[in-house]
């Protein structure tokens, strides 16, 4: 009797990674579950030009949802928004 399935973990994730711009927003959020979609969601932070954090779900959860940029910033709208002089 030994199944060897891969069960998900049925606790709450313990870290979160989150993605700030340049202006110091959170604008990107990703549970980490430690397994191939959180590597490749933080890839695609890096990609996007954001710096990766890994935070505690507690702090995420206390903290960054709490911070005044949390996924809005308004700082220079959208990358793709960019305006050039
Ligand atoms: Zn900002």
């Amino acid at each position: 009797m030994k199944t060897e399935r891969y069960t998900a973990p049925k606790q709450r994730p313990t870290h979160v990674y989150i993605g700030r711009k340049a202006c110091g927003c959170c604008v990107a959020v990703m549970t980490d579950l430690g397994d191939k979609m959180t590597g490749q969601a933080v890839s695609e932070f890096i990609q996007e030009g954001l710096t990766v954090e890994r935070v505690t779900f507690e702090e995420y959860r206390t903290q960054i949802v709490n911070e005044p940029g949390f996924m809005g910033c308004h700082h220079e709208g959208q990358a793709e928004h960019l305006i050039e002089y």
